[in-house]
């Protein structure tokens, strides 16, 4: 490996796509090659976290389940909390839920009704923006709890599906297009 530090474009070649997982016609985009190279991975918590100066937000949220690796670290860097975003039924206090709509039914995300203060200043990170329900339904819990979204972060943004459209009012950040 070189002493270089490495870039998106080395990143976007480790990024492995997986066709037809979980089910036919999906690309997955597999992570985990980048994830295992030092480098990499902390190149990528560099880039989402880039002109963000540490103390100046309050918690780096992440969404369940690969948003939280991101996350976490993001939130070392930053000197910030780390708060999860989870799916419904796995956070063990009280919570807002909130119900989004996919291709086939629904999903639905919670989040503690105390993870943050109000006002608290938060960014917002999952691996990957595909349709945007996801992040927008962690949006909307944000919001429910007081929060002042201050940034959307993702590793990788598949634009051909439009998810800014639903985080319109919000400051997206993506390191790697498709
Ligand atoms: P969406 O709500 O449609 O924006 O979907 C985003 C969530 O689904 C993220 O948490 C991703 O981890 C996951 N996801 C959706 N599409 C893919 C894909 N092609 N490859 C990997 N993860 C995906």
């Amino acid at each position: 490996m070189s002493n270089a530090t490495p870039g998106i474009a080395e990143i976007t070649r480790a990024i492995r796509n997986v066709p037809d997982f979980p089910k036919p016609d999906i690309q997955f985009k597999d992570i985990t090659p980048v994830l295992a190279d030092a480098a990499l991975f902390a190149a990528c918590i560099d880039l989402l976290t880039a002109d963000v100066k540490p103390g100046s937000v309050d918690a780096v949220v992440g969404i369940d389940a690969r948003g939280f690796i991101f996350a976490a670290a993001a939130a070392i860097k930053l000197k910030a909390g780390f708060v999860p975003v989870r799916k419904k039924s796995k956070l063990p206090y009280t919570c807002y839920e909130q119900s989004y709509d996919l291709e086939y039914g629904t999903n639905t995300v919670a989040i503690h009704i105390d993870a943050v203060k109000p006002g608290a200043r938060v960014i917002l990170v999952d691996d990957l923006l595909a349709t945007g329900g996801t992040a927008a339904a962690a949006v909307a819990l944000l919001e429910r709890i007081g929060a002042n979204v201050v940034e959307v972060s993702f590793l990788i943004e598949l634009s051909f599906l439009d998810g800014r459209k639903k985080l319109a009012n919000q400051n997206v950040r993506s390191l790697v297009t498709y």
